[in-house]
């Protein structure tokens, strides 16, 4: 890639789902080193990064194993999955001498330090990349929320998403080969339309504090680097 980064600071949100690979359940160790190559790719062009990681791949608060729960201990449960996904991308970036951090919204001594804003942007100025584990640390949210939560609050330049495919299509386009795929949205339209993008909360969020929204697939090799030099396949939230 040779373009310069267009963005400065950024915050990528994957789903737990990103880090399955062929699997149905759980983590594929060759899936999460991939994500971690494409890390490293944007953590050497210089960009001050930091993740939120799902943990659907594990446990969901409202779906599967957490039938007949209350909703509250079941999304603890779910956040307790992100921190699990949380620590295995710390540990694959750390193979490529990616230096991290884990931060976790739920205070968890022994494993990770605190959910701390100041610390966590001064880590990304160190260069380290800071991993935010356990959501907002509140049941009844989502960790897309919480990704736009922190972009917001560490005053990130973009929220990338990513998923599956290379944007945002009008309908699941493994489903519907011919469906659209949109170039530009407005946060409006994404809300109004109910495009699956991220949740409602987090749209909104995004929109007003005006940090754009950049959909695109972590699953094609080199194209979290090439979004962030504005180039590649994506389609942007704003
Ligand atoms: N969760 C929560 N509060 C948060 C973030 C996550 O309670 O702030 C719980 C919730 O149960 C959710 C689970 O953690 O179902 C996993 O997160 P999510 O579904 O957002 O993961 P993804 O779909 O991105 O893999």
């Amino acid at each position: 890639i040779d373009g310069e980064p267009t963005y400065k600071r950024v915050l990528l949100k994957v789903s737990g789902e990103a880090l399955m690979g062929q699997r149905d359940y759980g983590l594929e160790p060759e899936t999460v080193d991939r994500l971690a190559e494409e890390i490293e790719a944007v953590h050497g062009m210089g960009v001050e990064l930091c993740l939120v990681i799902g943990g659907g791949n594990i446990f969901r608060g409202v779906s599967g194993a957490a039938r007949g729960m209350d909703r509250a201990a079941a999304d603890h449960m779910g956040m307790l999955a992100t921190v699990m996904n949380a620590l295995a991308v710390q540990n694959a970036l750390e193979k490529r001498r990616v230096p991290t951090r884990v931060q976790s919204a739920i205070p968890m001594a022994a494993v990770c330090e605190p959910y701390i804003r100041r610390r966590a942007v001064r880590h990304m100025e160190k260069g380290r990349v800071v991993i935010l584990a356990a959501g907002t640390g509140n049941p009844f949210f989502t960790t897309d929320t919480a990704a736009a939560l922190r972009a917001c609050e560490i005053g990130c330049d973009a929220l990338l998403k990513g998923t599956k495919v290379d944007g945002v299509y009008a309908a699941d386009p493994f489903k519907h080969p011919d469906a659209q795929r949109y170039e530009r949205l407005t946060y409006h339209e994404v809300l109004s339309r109910d495009l699956g993008v991220m949740d409602h909360s987090a749209i909104s969020l995004a929109r007003e504090n005006h940090i754009p929204i950049l959909v695109f697939s972590i699953a094609e090799p080199g194209a979290f680097a090439k979004v962030i030099s504005g180039e590649g396949r994506f389609t942007v939230v704003a």
